[in-house]
């Protein structure tokens, strides 16, 4: 098998969004716009962030046999992912129903389907895709218990990348196995919740309590605020560049997956969130998530 500067295990979804005026009541039937179909889930974001980089990338998700799956598998290929690891049936491809206010308030469903059936035994079954990754990049879209067995089943020298989003508490060994933990104020207050540092406004105190608890690094966005990058040596804020930013949807997997990819390929972490803010940076200035990702050429130098 061909290596891999980046395997991506995780979510795939289709995003359906409506525009309407007002949500319905229960039992009401509203009017809304033309549906729009856009791909998502954390795990394909991810990875296209990082192939339309130009990373060596691998997604290793679970679609359903639909319409929908077709989709992701296209886009996902469209951008040069590579899919051998995207497995196919067991539920409906994963759903995310959005409906969007005038005032640009959302409210969203999601339907796991198919991502909540990827097991730990899928994982087993790909132990070459994993052997073939420098870096294996996770989010919690899929069941935690999969995310773990990922974790277990990686070998020592595969470096591994966890958002933990939607977030949920962590079992030690995937904790101390982060390299870095990539979370942002939400998640790292709410993987704190029982210590003290929550409550603390300095984002420093949070990354150093998550390296307490066992995380290797730890990588906490910002927002417009660019990002801080930590380990045990200390910590360092990486300003962003100001940006008109248009829309955020997506910017913090356009985020993980170019830090993913430029530690694949052995940069040291400072100067892989450096390239990260960057690449966050383009993706806000521009709508939609998957679409908003930049190419490497569209990544400007700093200063330029
Ligand atoms: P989202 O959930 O919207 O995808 P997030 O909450 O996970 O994002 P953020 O911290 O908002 O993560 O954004 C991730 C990265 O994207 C930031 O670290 C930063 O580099 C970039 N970014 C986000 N918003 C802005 C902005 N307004 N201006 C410049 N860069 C931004």
């Amino acid at each position: 098998m061909e290596g891999y500067d980046l395997l991506v295990v995780g979510s795939a979804n289709a995003d359906l969004v409506i525009g309407v005026q007002r949500r319905p009541a229960a039992g009401e039937t509203v009017l809304g716009s033309d549906l729009v179909t856009h791909p998502g889930g954390k795990g394909g974001n991810q990875a296209v962030a990082a192939a339309r980089l130009g990373a060596r990338t691998a997604l290793l998700a679970r679609i359903g046999d639909d319409a929908h799956g077709r989709l992701l598998l296209d886009t996902q290929r469209a951008a040069g992912v590579d899919t051998v690891g995207v497995l196919v049936g067991g539920a409906p491809t994963g759903v995310a129903l959005i409906t969007v206010d005038p005032s640009g308030d959302n409210s969203i469903v999601v339907s796991p389907g198919a991502n909540a059936r990827l097991t730990p035994g899928d994982i087993h079954a790909a132990s070459a895709l994993l052997a073939a990754a420098t870096v294996v990049s996770l989010q919690l879209e899929i069941p935690l218990e999969t995310v773990a067995a990922t974790v277990r089943a990686v070998g020592p020298g595969t470096r591994v990348v966890l958002n933990p989003s939607p977030p949920a508490l962590l079992p030690s060994d995937v904790l101390a196995a982060c390299d870095p933990l990539v979370a942002n104020e939400h998640e790292a207050r709410y993987l704190l919740a029982d210590h003290p540092a929550s409550e603390d406004a300095d984002p420093a105190a949070w990354a150093t309590a998550l390296l307490a608890r066992g995380s290797r690094s730890v990588v906490i966005t910002l927002g417009a605020a660019g990002a801080l990058v930590a380990d045990r040596r200390g910590h360092v804020h990486i300003p962003s560049e100001p940006v008109d930013a248009v829309d955020t949807t997506g910017a913090g997997d356009a985020f993980t997956g170019a830090l993913a990819w430029r530690l694949g390929v052995g940069d040291d972490l400072e100067s892989a969130v450096r390239f990260a803010v960057r690449v966050g940076a383009v993706a806000v200035t521009r709508p939609g998530a998957q679409q908003s990702f930049p190419t490497a050429a569209e990544v400007t130098a700093p200063g330029e």
